[in-house]
């Protein structure tokens, strides 16, 4: 990693320790609060911060710098491991036939990210399909065809059928060619009882090999409810954070992650097709800190 990555502030901390050869407790205390200062601006769960720091801290201390490494060097390697530690790997994506389901609240993003991820395996050389069953939302069917449409990927939908059981059985089968199916859900404005049994029926019928949910950047410490209601519901294997093009860094979703035990699979930075990517924790934590 390069320390241009690591936000300007830091860097300013870090550079204060050139030329020392041994940490003190001050030295180390300065390091932590700039991080725990980004990464509070970020959203980041203030638990999460907490437990970050005191490995820093400890580590620091106690950890002998290997010979040769000056002891900015080493602190650095030691914060750099730690953040790649809170943000994870990204989610295992295999390259082959599979089903995946959405979930999330309405407006988090989901349907714009079914299209997303179809075009992303479109381009990976696997055949996907959007099979999309939000028949809660008005306008859903049409925002999921045009999409796919730009796409230029196959898609499912019956905007007559309110029963998005009956969608998800009908669109796996007529979808049987594609590869990879991606099964957008219906959100709430919150976490309603009949979601969480629609999504659970959704999931047996589709039997998606993963579940990914939805979040968007700017959704702070609500994230953690989610995740839960949405893991205990139907398993959450990976987060996908969405509108990371705005001003909010996603550092909310890392509760999410930790809540489900799961990982971050892609990100989303604008509002078409192409605006996704894979998750990479080096730029990840840079926009966490800068
Ligand atoms: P759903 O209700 O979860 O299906 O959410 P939608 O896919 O309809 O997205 C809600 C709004 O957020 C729409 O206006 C999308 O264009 C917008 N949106 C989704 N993802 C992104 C993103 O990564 N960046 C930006 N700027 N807008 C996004």
């Amino acid at each position: 990693m390069v320390l241009d990555d690591l936000g300007s502030s830091l860097r300013g901390t870090l550079d204060d320790l050139r030329g020392k050869s041994r940490l003190d407790e001050d030295d180390v205390q300065a390091v932590v609060k700039q991080i725990q200062r980004s990464l509070l601006q970020a959203d980041v769960d203030v638990d999460l911060v907490m437990a970050l720091s005191d490995s820093i801290k400890t580590r620091a201390l106690n950890e002998e710098p290997p010979g040769g490494t000056s002891a900015r060097d080493h602190v650095l390697k030691i914060v750099y491991e730690e953040l790649v530690e809170l943000v994870g790997d990204s989610t295992e994506l295999p390259l082959e036939s599979q089903t995946i389901m959405l979930a999330g609240l309405q407006g988090s993003g989901k349907t714009t990210t079914a299209a997303k991820m179809a075009w992303w395996f479109s381009k990976k050389g696997l055949r996907p399909a959007v099979i999309q069953t939000d028949t809660f939302r008005p306008g859903a069917y049409d925002q999921a065809k045009q999409m796919c449409e730009n796409a230029e990927v196959d898609f499912y939908g019956d905007p007559d059928e309110s029963d998005p059981v009956k969608i998800a059985r009908e669109g796996m089968e007529a979808t049987s060619d594609a590869e990879v199916h991606i099964v957008d859900t219906a959100g709430r404005h919150a976490l309603e009882d009949d979601l969480i049994d629609e999504i659970e029926e959704i999931e047996s019928t589709a039997d998606p090999d993963r579940s990914l949910l939805v979040l968007d950047a700017a959704i702070g410490q609500g994230a953690k409810e989610q995740a839960q209601r949405f893991e205990e519901a139907v398993g959450v294997e990976g987060v996908v954070i969405t509108k990371l093009d705005g001003t909010a860094k996603g550092g909310g979703a890392l509760t999410a992650v930790n809540e489900t035990d799961s990982s971050i699979a892609f990100l989303g930075t604008g509002e078409t097709v192409q605006d996704i990517e894979r998750f990479e924790p080096n730029s990840f934590i840079s926009r966490l800190l800068g």
